[in-house]
């Protein structure tokens, strides 16, 4: 609560929005929500004032992606001191946020003591990372699943004596189908935990890599603008990282404090100074957890709910999640006919009764389609089109470089 009165505080002095909007808000509960779309507009707005001498620099710079000055991954050094992070998201539309590299300290100081919590012996030396390597890392290609490739990538996390693996979910299961494939069982007694990050960690997913590489698989949640929201513990339950605030709020923005209550998720970052996210929405659905965790950290925890605010398919009676819902669809035609060779499909609504359907070519590709058209049309209740388009090997691995998304809607 202190963090939290300190974090207003700094708020109406020096961040323009508060001070002149706000100036009288006794607590983070008053203050308006935040949305990405509302810090993109005016900028200026939302990062403070306390860095004068660079801030209009710096406005011009996140405001204009067409710069790209030193850039590696998401990452974008705008100064010696401050470095712009670019996140696409499943929108596509690219958004940048700024932190100092004192800020950056902060919050990754805090995912370590949550690592801690869960290993002991994790460290900065017995970690490897497939993914956020700095920009001088050796570069591996984790996309590239080809037998030979993932030998040499696993040959060297071996070589480091990786103890933790720092990985997106759905690439190191693509990872593991290929191994098995092959017949290929790796060895890495070292290894003992796999922490999976960027991307919603399914329930099958994490059976899957538990089972594969014997060994235990948390889910670090986060976002670009905040870093580390939660880390799951043994217990399989998020709790919440000691820079961010977390609150929820129904469809109408009333708050939820009830557990098992699901509402959309406000992150305040408490270490954030820069450019500060107060109850910022981030699109993720969830809910707070009944009990005590059982792993014994008194902390509060949440779980998180797959599908974002994007991931609705809209113009439905019910809430339906697309990445939820057309995986169920591909499940059920494939369960009630066997139709061998679907290895990618994504489904983008373009308007509320078109949807463009994206698959690999396959026997009987047409006869598929019918089918997952059929049933979507009857689960959702509505008489939509789906347009089938055929993509191109390349397209399909363009496409998966991509956060995997079975559902985008663009309306
Ligand atoms: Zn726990």
């Amino acid at each position: 609560m202190e963090r939290l009165l300190s974090h207003l505080n700094y708020l109406k002095l020096h961040v323009p929005f508060y001070m002149e909007r706000n100036h009288r808000a006794t607590s983070i509960a008053e203050l308006p929500i935040m949305t990405k779309d509302m810090i993109r507009k005016q900028y200026g707005e939302f990062f403070s004032n306390e860095f004068a001498e660079v801030k209009d620099r710096l406005v011009e710079f996140v405001q204009n992606p067409a710069i790209q000055k030193d850039r590696t991954d998401n990452e974008l050094y705008f100064s010696e001191d401050i470095i712009v992070e670019e996140t696409t998201g499943t929108s596509g539309v690219p958004f940048r946020c700024a932190k100092t590299k004192p800020e950056r300290a902060v919050l990754s100081l805090g995912i370590w003591k949550q690592r801690r919590q869960v290993d002991r012996e994790v460290s900065p030396g017995n970690l490897f990372q497939f993914n956020h390597i700095g920009k001088d890392a050796d570069k591996l290609d984790i996309y590239n699943y080809d037998p030979e490739n993932l030998l040499k990538i696993y040959g060297k996390v071996k070589d480091a004596n990786a103890r933790w693996l720092h990985t997106p979910p759905s690439t190191i299961q693509h990872h593991v189908v290929s191994l098995q494939k092959n017949n290929i069982q790796l060895d890495l007694p070292k290894l003992k935990v796999i922490e999976c990050n960027g991307e919603y960690l399914r329930p099958e997913t994490k059976k899957i890599l538990e089972e594969y590489f014997n060994v235990q698989v948390v889910n670090q949640y986060g976002t670009i603008e905040t870093w580390t929201i939660g880390l799951s513990c043994a217990c399989g339950n998020l709790h919440i990282n000691e820079n961010v605030y977390v609150e929820l709020v129904d469809d109408d923005n009333n708050p939820i404090t009830k557990p098992l209550v699901t509402g959309r998720l406000l992150l305040t970052a408490l270490s954030n100074r820069l450019l500060p996210f107060t109850r910022y929405l981030s699109g993720d659905y969830g809910y707070f957890n009944e009990d005590t965790c059982g792993c014994g950290n008194p902390g509060p925890t949440f779980t998180i709910l797959e599908g974002r605010e994007i991931n609705l398919i809209k113009g439905c009676k019910e809430k339906l999640y697309g990445n939820v819902f057309f995986h169920q669809m591909v499940r059920r035609v494939l369960r009630e006919r066997q139709i061998p060779g679907l290895e990618y499909i994504q489904v983008i609504q373009s308007n509320l009764d078109h949807f463009n359907v994206y698959t690999n070519y396959f026997d009987e590709v047409e006869v598929f389609m019918e089918l997952f058209a059929s049933a979507a049309c009857l689960c959702m209740e509505r008489d939509v089109a789906f347009q089938h388009n055929i993509l191109s090997e390349s397209e399909i691995v363009r496409k998966q470089r991509e956060k995997p998304n079975v559902f985008i809607c663009r309306c």
